[in-house]
Parts: structure tokens; C-alpha cells; sequence
């Protein structure tokens, strides 16, 4: 055991009415391990930073996903979101668990393709798909979920020319009482523009309408609002079969659940007052089973959720380069995780916890990252232990969004390692180098060479 710390004391004036507006203290242990390996260990063998993905933090929140559906409902397919986090072994990771694939662009589409899975369980979603990206999609019997209008007339035409029926599906966008209303994608249920495209779908010999899709928000704080969702998605299938003596194959009811992590100025910690997997199941299923689908003849129930699935599982670690005081006396910490990096941290108060024992005095800092730049705050204002230059730190839920949308910006982008069952680290994406971010410059012969 480590020889327990002096720290110098400090007085302290206590507040006897508010509790710190800022939130109360979180942090009473070190997190020295991830998974059983030392972070200390993680650093010298990865370099600082490095991101940590927990391969059974994964699995097992996979689990907890689908087992709040699956016990509600017989029929469920989760789909995993590649923009969330595409890096293959993440993916994998859910393909192993029976995840198919959802993809936003032809170059995800083409990273699933890679990874393995099959067209057929491959769904199509995103606003941006080129004609080449269509044909690939329809020749591989991908679900196909149409954005617009100007999509729809290309999928008619290309159909015409092509042997395989193309499969699809509407993305419809609706006020399910959140506000402002996500009406950028897809056609509106209330004004009637999802009607007009089903009819033409339904009107065209050519395509085959298998499914329904909404996506109505991201970080979704209310689970009630996917009760409302659903029962109007149930409200177009039961009106094809009406109209058209049609089945939809499925409804996919889109990702957006609230992962853990804290939004800024939430006053509790969000794994306190966001909805569970449990909460947005059970508003889902209640709506569908309520509806008037015949009991034996239900749609298949798809969904896409991305951060709620990864976020608990990436961690960020770190080391502090410094200290100093503000102007007004107050704490500020350097450390060497940016924001170029940690995306999220712009609106996320993400956890932050010592990787070392560490005594008892906490003091509200501020976490500001490496980059010379005014912007790069990871924390305005965290009450931590003290931190020394030199000690590392973990950052925790940083798996969704932040390694696909992280920036190569003043520095170079970290190593990224998962951790299997048996404790044992894998490089699953190597840190960069600077050959990895000149190898696509070009400079011209007349500026080669200059003289100083
Ligand atoms: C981004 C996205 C998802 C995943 O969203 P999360 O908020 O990460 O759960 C699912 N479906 C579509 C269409 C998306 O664009």
C-alpha cells in the first residue's frame, strides 16, 4: 500500500444554505484500473492520451438494451450506428452481439460492407445518397430509407433499369411534444407529405415498402415522447393495410436515447434523472401493442440507438502538464486531452476522476485542454482533488461521437485501445503520426525550396 499523501491544509469558508451550485463532490475514489488494467500501465504502454473502450461494458449494456425489448415485445432488431462510433472493432463488437448495421453515408455503407454484414441488414438512412451509393444499396437488397422527394424520384428511376426490386422505407418526422421539432429529415406525418410519398410508393410497381423509420431527436430526456412516436407510426401501418391490404415489415423507431453522461447546466448527474433503457421500452412497446396491429401479425421493431449503447464504455485518460491560478485566485489544471478530441465536452460535464489516491481537499477547477486556443475548456468548473503535474486522470463516458468526430487540430489524435473479458489491452486504431497527416499533401515544384 502507497504511503498516504500530506497535503498543505486550507481553510475553507463553509456554505451553510445553497449546496454548491456547481453540483455536490463525486469523486471519493482514485479510478487506478479500467477493466483490471492500471491506467498507469495504459499510459506508458499507449502514450497520454489515450482513449479505453471496454469490450464487456459493451456487451453488457447491449444486453441490458435489448433484454428491457425483448421482454416486452416478440419481435427486435437493434442496428448499430456507425456515425456513433465506426471504428471496426466497435462495430464488431455489436455484429457479434446481433446488431445489423444503420449507416448515414456511402462511405459507412462501404465500412459495413467491410466489417461483413450483409447488404440485407444493412439500413440506409441519411439525406446525402448518390446515384452510385443507390444502386449498390438496391443490389444488395438494403433497406433503404428515403429522405425526400428528389431521393424517392431517383430510387423510381434507377428501379426501371435495375432487376432487383429496390426495398424501402420512409423516414417521417413528427411533433411528439418535444420542441424544436427535428423536421429537417424526412417527410411531416401531420401535414400529410409522409402520406403523399407512401402513396407513390405504394402506387409504384417497381418498389416494395417494407418498413417505416423515425429518428425524432438525439439525448432524448423524455421517454414519453417515443410513446407518442410510435403510436403514430403505428397509425401509417394500420392505414397501408387499409388502403392498400399491405403488411409493413417493420417499424424503426430511430436511436436518440439518453446515454448517462450530464448535460451542462443539468443541476443532478444524469445517470440520476435520465431515463432508462426500461423507461423508453416500455413507452414504445405499450404504444405499438395498444394499437390495432393484429396481436399475431406485429411489425418488426427496429432500433437504432447509438450513444446510449457506447458512451459508458469509452473512457479518456490523460495526464496533467500543469497548474496555475486565475486571475481571481482560482484553480485552473492543464491538462492534455483537448477539445479537439473530446467533442462532447461542449456539452457534456463529463466525470473526471483521479487515476491516483488522492486526500481529502477538493477545490472547484477549471480543466482547461492543451491547445492554444481560447475555446479549449474540457471543464469550467469540477470540484476535484488536487491533481499534480504529471498525475493521470480518466474521463469517463467518451464513447459516443468522439471518435468520429474528433478533429487532427494542433496536435495529433491518441491511440485508441480496447479492453477484452481476459483484461488483456488491443490497439484497435493506432495513434497518428505525422506521415499519416502529410501523406495526402501536395506542395508544388515552385514552392519546394526557400531560402531564410
Ligand atoms: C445518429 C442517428 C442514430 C443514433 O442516434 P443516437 O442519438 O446516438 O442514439 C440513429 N438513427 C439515425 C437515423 C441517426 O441519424
Amino acid at each position: 500500500m502507497e504511503k498516504l499523501r500530506y497535503e498543505r491544509p486550507v481553510i475553507k469558508k463553509l456554505e451553510t444554505n445553497m449546496p454548491n451550485k456547481f453540483g455536490l463532490r463525486t469523486e471519493y475514489v482514485a479510478k487506478t484500473h479500467i477493466d483490471g488494467v492500471a491506467v498507469k500501465d495504459l499510459i506508458k504502454d499507449h502514450g497520454s492520451p489515450v482513449f479505453v473502450i471496454s469490450e464487456e461494458t459493451i456487451r453488457k449494456t447491449y444486453r441490458q438494451a435489448k433484454k428491457a425489448f425483448t421482454t416486452r415485445y416478440p419481435k427486435v432488431q437493434f442496428a448499430w450506428s456507425y456515425k456513433t462510433n465506426y471504428l471496426g472493432a466497435v462495430c464488431r463488437t455489436f455484429h457479434q452481439e446481433g446488431s445489423w448495421a444503420e449507416v448515414v453515408s456511402g462511405f459507412e455503407y462501404d465500412k459495413a460492407l467491410n466489417n461483413g454484414v450483409e447488404g440485407n441488414k444493412i439500413i440506409f438512412n441519411g439525406p446525402d445518397k448518390t446515384d452510385e451509393d443507390l444502386k449498390k444499396a438496391i443490389k444488395n437488397g438494403s433497406l433503404i430509407h428515403i429522405d425526400h422527394l428528389d431521393e424517392l424520384y431517383s430510387v423510381i428511376e434507377l428501379a426501371e433499369t435495375m432487376s432487383t426490386k429496390p426495398r424501402v422505407a420512409i423516414r417521417i418526422n413528427m411533433d411528439t411534444g418535444i420542441y424544436p421539432m427535428w423536421d429537417r429529415f424526412g417527410f411531416n406525418y401531420e401535414n400529410g407529405q409522409a402520406w403523399d410519398a407512401l402513396n407513390k410508393i405504394m402506387r409504384n410497381k417497381n418498389l416494395e415498402l417494407v418498413g417505416l423509420h423515425c429518428h425524432i431527436g438525439t439525448f432524448m430526456l423524455t421517454a414519453q415522447a417515443y410513446g407518442t412516436a410510435a403510436y403514430k407510426m403505428a397509425d401509417l401501418a394500420l392505414g397501408i393495410k387499409k388502403k392498400y391490404k399491405h403488411d409493413i415489415k417493420y417499424i424503426d423507431m430511430g436511436g436518440g436515447f439518453a446515454s448517462k453522461n450530464t448535460l451542462k447546466g443539468s443541476y443532478l448527474p444524469g445517470a440520476d434523472t435520465n431515463p432508462t433503457f426500461d423507461d423508453f421500452a416500455e413507452a414504445i412497446t405499450s404504444a405499438l401493442i395498444n394499437s390495432n396491429f393484429e396481436p399475431d401479425n406485429l411489425p418488426l421493431l427496429i432500433l437504432e440507438t447509438g450513444r446510449a449503447l457506447i458512451d459508458d464504455a469509452g473512457f479518456l485518460v490523460g495526464t496533467v502538464i500543469s497548474n496555475k491560478r486565475s486571475s481571481l485566485g482560482k484553480r485552473t489544471t492543464i491538462i492534455d486531452v483537448g477539445v479537439n478530441i473530446l467533442f462532447t465536452s461542449f456539452w457534456y460535464e463529463h466525470k473526471v476522476t483521479p487515476a491516483q489516491p488522492f486526500t481529502q481537499y477538493t477545490e472547484d477547477t477549471t480543466l482547461y485542454g492543451p491547445l492554444c486556443m481560447n475555446i479549449d475548456v474540457v471543464r469550467e468548473s469540477a470540484n476535484l482533488p488536487l491533481l499534480n503535474k504529471g498525475d493521470h486522470f480518466v474521463i469517463h463516458s467518451v464513447g459516443a461521437y468522439n471518435m468520429t468526430q474528433w478533429m487532427q487540430f494542433i496536435t495529433l489524435r491518441p491511440a485508441v485501445v480496447m479492453i477484452d473479458k481476459n483484461s488483456k489491452a488491443h490497439v484497435i486504431r493506432e495513434k497518428e503520426t505525422i506521415d499519416n497527416i502529410t501523406l495526402m499533401e501536395k506542395v508544388p515544384e515552385h514552392l519546394e525550396e526557400f531560402e531564410l
